[in-house]
């Protein structure tokens, strides 16, 4: 049986491995199918404090599973099926698989949250993604377009500049209302290669084996329109990877429910961190913060036991 079992390898769970193996509780990091989190995904990461040149996602993810394997931590590329906390040791399921623990840390994180339209199932991955970093390259001189207005859809449109011929930034909100940050927002609107669509929404993605377009529509006056594409990405935010704790724990619009100023759940000894319980900062640096305070107060709660 494990003394500590981390579920998810982002920046919350490899912080709360690289204290748990510090304080030699010799963690087992159950990384899920994109070992690194989404981090992994981005290009350069600006604001992650220590990087005055700043840092691409994935070095820094590989920093911190290197820094959490040095002091003992055991990383598996596994992902969780189920979980039962209703009776101890916990147990973590992987398939047929059941691991065992005395303490379990969620920090699995979340997902891009998708547009339920039609044609969005038909075409995922047929010219329609959610990863400029993966996708970008297929879509050389290409006409593509970014659906969304906060800062992933301004750095994703900008990173894919280097590629396509043209990419369209497709926001719900009107000009001067978009949710991205200031220097994000300069930095796309400054890009020759990028031109906005304010207040649309996208109603249907279209083509039959690629795509080749999409139907919109304007949210201010209804009027429906189409726009002839090669390439679309989603960049509409994020969903918490909460399904397999729906049952176990208490949920707030999707996110897990800890106590104030702690990552304690309703279950003693099971905690959460980084974005699948934080609903306010999701910031690689908040979620790193609260997977330490996740591995103190599971560290706490083992000797207390
Ligand atoms: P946000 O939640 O900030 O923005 C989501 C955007 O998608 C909003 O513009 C929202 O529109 C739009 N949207 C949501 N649902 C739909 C829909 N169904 N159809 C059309 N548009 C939709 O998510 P982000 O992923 O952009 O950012 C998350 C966090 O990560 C932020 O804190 C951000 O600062 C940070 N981040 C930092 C980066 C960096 O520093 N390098 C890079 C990327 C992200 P509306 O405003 O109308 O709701």
């Amino acid at each position: 049986m494990r003394r500590v079992i981390i579920i998810g390898s982002g920046p919350a769970g490899y912080t709360a491995a690289i204290y748990t193996a510090r304080a030699g509780l010799e963690p087992l990091v159950l990384s899920g199918e994109r070992i690194g989190g989404w981090l992994t995904t981005t290009t350069e990461v600006e604001n992650f404090p220590g990087f005055p040149e700043g840092v691409m996602g994935p070095d820094l993810m590989d920093a911190m599973k290197k820094q959490a394997e040095r002091f003992g931590a055991e990383v598996t590329i596994d992902t969780v099926s189920a979980v039962d906390f209703s009776a101890r040791p916990f147990k973590v399921s992987i398939g047929d698989r059941v691991e065992e623990a005395e303490s379990v840390i969620i920090a699995t994180g979340s997902s891009a949250r998708r547009l339920n339209v039609p044609g969005e199932d038909r075409l995922w991955s047929k010219g329609l993604s959610v990863c400029a970093t993966c996708d970008g390259f297929f879509f050389k001189d290409k006409e593509i377009a970014v659906v969304g207005g906060g800062d992933s859809a301004m750095e994703e449109a900008t990173f894919l500049t280097n590629f396509a011929k043209r990419v369209r930034i497709i926001a719900r909100k009107s000009e001067g209302e978009l949710r991205a940050s200031k220097p994000m927002l300069d930095r796309a609107l400054a890009n020759d290669k990028i031109e906005f669509i304010y207040d649309t929404k996208v109603s249907e993605v279209l083509g039959e084996d690629k795509v080749t377009g999409v139907r919109l529509r304007n949210v201010v006056t209804d009027e429906p329109s189409e726009l002839a594409l090669e390439g679309l990405f989603l960049a509409i935010g994020h969903i918490p990877n909460t399904k397999i704790f729906e049952e176990q724990l208490e949920l707030m619009q999707g996110h897990i429910v800890t106590e104030c100023d702690s990552t304690a759940t309703k279950v003693p000894g099971v905690f959460a961190c980084g974005d699948v319980a934080d609903w306010k900062f999701r910031q690689a640096i908040t979620a790193a913060g609260t997977g330490c305070m996740a591995a103190l107060e599971a560290q706490r709660y083992l000797e207390e036991k």
